[in-house]
Parts: C-alpha cells; structure tokens; sequence
C-alpha cells in the first residue's frame, strides 16, 4: 500500500482543527491539519522528500502511519523490504572509466541493443552503463508477493529514479518508495526512521553494513556483484572482472537466488510460526538470527593463526561471524572440535587437524556460509601450502590463473583454456569449483574442457598477514556470446 495524502491525520472537522494541533505534519512548509506555518527553529520530524516534494512528518504522525501500515501489511502476510542498490541489484559504471578490453568486447554496442532480454543498458543522461544482476527480476516478482519494497541508496535521487526504471518499468514494485541520499537524516548512514514501516518487520538487503548502523540485526549482507571492471578497480582488485572474462553469475545459484531462498524461509517461519492474533509481537530480526543460526549449528571451530597476535579473537570479525552462524568457537582444541580455520599448512593446531582426522578449512569457509546461508563443502575449502600462496599472489588473478597467452586469448577472443593449463592450475591453486562445474563422466578428477571454476571478484579477508586471498564467491557462468569480439549479447 502506498502512503497518500488523505492517509495523514487531517482532522474531522474546522472546529476542531486547532484544538487538534500541534501539527501532525507539514506540505511545503504549512502544516496540513491546521494550515500554519513551520517554525523553522523546529527541527523535530523526518522530511519525506521521497513520497511529496516538501512533505515532513512529526513524530506522533510517523508513529501512527507505522502502526496502520504494520496492521495492514500483516493481514496481507507480507513484511518490508529494503533494497540498496549498487552492488547488490546492480553494477554501474561510468563511460569514462570503461577498461579497454571491455571496449573491445564491444560492452557498449551491447548495451545500445533493441533486446528485451538485455541485461546491460547506457543511461545516456549520465554517461553511464548499468547491467542488472543476473535472476534480478524473477527476484523482484517473487519477493514483491511477500514483501512491500523500498529501493534505498546513497546514490542521488536522478540516478536511484533512472534505476528504479530500468528494474521495475511499470512502476508496480516502488510506488513513492525510491529512497536516495537526500532523503537520509544522518550524513553517510541509511536509517529506518525514512521508512513509513515498523521495525519489527524489516528487512534489508545491502553489501555494505558500515551504513546501518542502527540496524544490522535486520541487514542481510550481500555479496557485492562486481561486473564491471572499474568496480573491482574501485575495490582494490587487480584482476579481470566478470565483464572482461565474458562471464557472469549464475542465474540459479548466484547471490539474488540465494537470498530469496533465505527470505522465503523467513517469511515463512515469520508467518506460520505465531498465531495470527500473536502476529503484531513477531519480530523478524529475531527470525533472521535464528535462521542463520542454523548455518553452522554442531560445528565448532579452533582459529590458528587467523588474527593478530595481540587481538582478543572474540572480538575478531571472522569469530563474530562463525558464532552468528551457530558455530562454537574455542581457542583450544579437544576432542569436541570439529574444524581448525587456518590459512597456513604449518601450524600446530593445522597439524593437529591433519592428525585427528579433523576439518582443517581456510577462513572463507566460514564467509561463504555467511553469504550463502549454508554450510559449505569442507573440501571446497582447503588450506593452501605457503609456496603456492605466494604463487597465487603474483599471478593475483582471482581463481583465474592463466598465462599471458591464455590471457591474450581469453581478453581478445573469449577463448578457453586448454585442459593441461586447467587442470595443473586447479590442482595448485585453490579454486572453487560448484557442482555444477563438474561433468558426471569426469575421470581421475580431471576437468572437463569447458568447466568454468568460480571467477574473477575477489574479497579481502583480513588476516594477520592482510594476505588478499583472491577469494571468489561468485558462482559463475558464461555469458553467451556471439563469433566475434566485437559481437556481445549478455543475456541474464
Ligand atoms: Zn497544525
């Protein structure tokens, strides 16, 4: 439901009109129950720029649209969803910053193309390329049936309406519900005070957590997509990006499939597991924890070598997560230990692993699950012996390590790899390959051809070493393609 002007508090009557304020709220500067002016020394409210042009709302008002757009949104068993936007439905880039393998791919002549299935498009007014992240729109359709959605970026309000556009084109998904940095009351965080829906069932999905501040027990992290090559510049990686690779995420398994997963879970748990009168006392942050609690739930997790030597490790990001997660975490092991995280081979608690018959995994493991919402194959996750690491680093291409030749070929032509490179490059570097990658008639562990390993966006996981382990997270596919370089059809 959307928030209308005859939906605030106008008042019965002229009678009573001024007995009824202190204004409820204010259009253009006038309150809209009794016609007065602001004052402007009263900064009480939260402006609402982003449902009218010049709408601001007192405290008592917020809290009554609250309570009634809570009560209806319950009866039609559906809860909010906020929704940023770059990099987590989106990756943009400007013209200017476009890599020259990404000209020659011919990047821009597929985002001029008449097709209906595009999924890279130019905003011309901003000299700017935009491609949708793979499964966005049956993303949108399915959660839209159970979640009321907000789009809520830092980005300013020409460009969020420009991308609301492109992802919801007849305007059904986010009537008045496009939120961009003007509308935010704290300078570099996003709030929930903007949102005209209760708390208690919200729930955001972001890559950046830094900016909710107030709310991360409802933000669900998402994975950055990083499509573009000047994003993983931006982000500090110095490898080929989805883009110049001709690949992208996959539609059945990548971050928006996964997500929805998860939000149908909570929904469902949301919805069936009060009674109906008992519905107004739910609180989906508690179903979120609870969800994710179950990730890692039976693990428990000795950490060696993984954080500084003076840091409390309780107090340590990667320790923090495990524990979200369900997992236990001990700085000793024993007999109950189930997983030693370690990044190097050498290490005693490492070897101890290695001698009970214990998991050793490399910290990854553990974001992985985080971003997946499932605990992941232990063997997918192995620890990597130092000398090759450091090969790893200088060939600092993520999961894709290739030579210069493959990487001609691969820039100019797409051209894969031959199976000897692939299959000496799998067996030292550590490189995720998914199920699907696999052929059933595979022998020997040898690869097929065409299987394509996770790719390209690596993520930091800080360690005490700041190694960059080049992890990629992304599921990948390849995008399909026509003969020549220059001949581009992304299809998602
Ligand atoms: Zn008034």
């Amino acid at each position: 439901m959307s928030i209308s002007p005859d939906k605030f508090a106008t008042g019965p009557s002229k009678n009573v009109q001024v007995e009824l304020c202190p204004h409820p709220g204010y259009f253009g500067g006038l309150c809209f129950r009794c016609g007065k002016p602001r004052d402007e020394e009263d900064v009480s409210g939260v402006a609402f720029g982003y449902i009218h042009k010049g709408l601001r709302l007192g405290t008592s008002e917020i809290d009554r649209l609250r309570g009634a757009d809570l009560k209806n949104l319950l009866r039609e068993r559906k809860l909010v969803l906020i929704l940023d936007l770059d990099h987590t439905l989106i990756n943009s880039t400007k013209l200017q910053d476009i890599s020259s393998a990404e000209n020659e791919l011919g990047i821009r002549t597929a985002a001029l193309k008449d097709d209906p299935d595009r999924s890279i498009f130019t905003l011309d007014s901003m000299q700017m390329l935009t491609k949708l992240r793979p499964f966005v729109h049956k993303f949108l359709k399915e959660a839209s049936n159970m979640f009321e959605m907000y789009i809520y970026t830092m980005g300013d309000k020409a460009y969020a309406i420009e991308i609301a556009k492109l992802l919801d084109p007849t305007n059904v998904y986010f009537p008045s519900k496009v939120i961009s940095n003007s509308d935010c009351t704290q300078r570099h965080q996003k709030g929930l005070d903007v949102i005209l829906g209760a708390e208690s069932v919200a729930v955001i999905l972001d890559d950046t957590e830094y900016v909710w501040q107030k709310h991360k027990e409802n933000l669900i992290l998402m994975e950055r997509y990083h499509y573009f090559a000047s994003s993983c510049r931006q982000f500090g990686f110095g490898v080929r990006s989805l883009s110049e690779s001709m690949q992208d995420e996959r539609e059945s398994d990548g971050a928006l499939a996964t997500v929805l997963d998860v939000l149908k879970r909570i929904h469902a748990i949301f919805f069936d597991t009060a009674a109906e009168t008992d519905l107004s006392s739910q609180d989906v942050r508690q179903v979120i924890k609870a969800v994710r609690k179950e990730v890692l739930k039976g693990c428990k997790l000795v950490f060696s070598r993984v954080f500084p030597n003076n840091a409390r490790p309780q107090e340590q990001m990667m320790w923090k997560m495990a524990e979200h997660l369900g997992a236990v975490c001990s700085t000793d092991v024993d007999s109950t230990v189930t997983h030693v995280v370690a990044v190097d081979l050498g290490t005693e608690k490492a070897r101890w692993a290695v001698g009970n018959k214990k998991f050793l995994v490399h910290p990854r493991w553990i974001e992985a699950a985080n971003f997946r919402w499932h605990r992941q194959p232990e063997e997918d996750f192995h620890v990597i012996p130092p000398k090759e690491k450091s090969r790893d680093k200088v060939n600092a291409v993520c999961g894709q390590k290739e030579t210069s030749k493959d990487k001609e070929e691969n820039t100019v032509a797409g051209e894969k790899e031959t199976s000897n490179d692939r299959k000496e490059e799998n067996d030292v570097a550590d490189q995720k390959e998914t199920s699907n990658d696999y052929d059933g008639n595979d022998v020997d562990g040898q690869k097929k051809d065409d299987a394509k390993e996770n790719a390209v966006a690596c993520r930091f996981v800080g360690t005490d070493r700041g190694d960059c382990f080049c992890y990629p997270l992304v599921q990948v596919q390849d995008v399909k393609f026509k003969s020549g370089p220059r001949e581009i059809s992304l299809l998602t």
